[in-house]
């Protein structure tokens, strides 16, 4: 989940853009094509994931590709195209952890301006304890609370969502939180 790095090449034609403000009147600087005049817009991706639960403990991933290798997730990656938040959730946590679950309700929503991403993590009930990972986890586990490895872990709005769970279970009541990262 790395900031992207600038576009190079035209998509449409393959020469060397140029990041200038476009002749439309636009304010933002752009990739503009010296060549065709194509204008590449980019945008904030969507990190979606999931809260996985089973009874009082939550799944955690250790990531076994970079960034943050060795260091513990929930399960979560880009959105793709053509799938809902909630699909895209509910697949990250299938091929990350192999984890069988029901989704609840949409649980953190945060803006991470300084990478260009929104993230965006659901509540999940685990439907068995038995996992599954897939090449891009080394191990899942569930954690209790108190052994959670806040030291170890690989993102902040991991940490954050983390942190919003165990305060609304102690409260005992869910609901919506949306946070700016800074
Ligand atoms: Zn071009």
């Amino acid at each position: 989940m790395n900031f992207r790095s600038p576009i190079k090449h035209c998509r449409e034609c393959g020469t060397a853009v140029v990041y200038r403000l476009p002749d439309d009147g636009d304010t933002r600087e752009r990739a503009v094509c010296p060549a065709c005049h194509t204008v590449h817009y980019e945008n904030p991706l969507n990190v979606v994931g999931t809260v996985p639960v089973w009874g009082e403990q939550v799944l955690l991933c250790k990531r076994n590709i970079e960034p943050r290798k060795g260091k513990w997730t929930l399960p979560a990656g880009f959105m793709e195209l053509g799938e809902t938040t909630a699909e895209g959730a509910a697949r990250e946590t299938d091929e990350e952890a192999g984890a069988q679950i029901q989704m609840l309700d949409l649980f953190t929503v945060m803006n991470v301006v300084r990478v260009g991403q929104v993230h965006l993590y659901y509540r999940a009930t685990l439907l068995s304890d038995r996992f599954n990972p897939g090449y891009e986890t080394q191990e899942a586990r569930l954690y209790h609370e108190a052994d959670i490895p806040w030291d170890e872990l690989a993102f902040r709005t991991v940490r954050e969502t983390l942190l919003c769970f165990f305060a609304d279970r102690r409260r005992g009541r869910f609901e919506l939180h949306t946070l700016d990262i800074g």
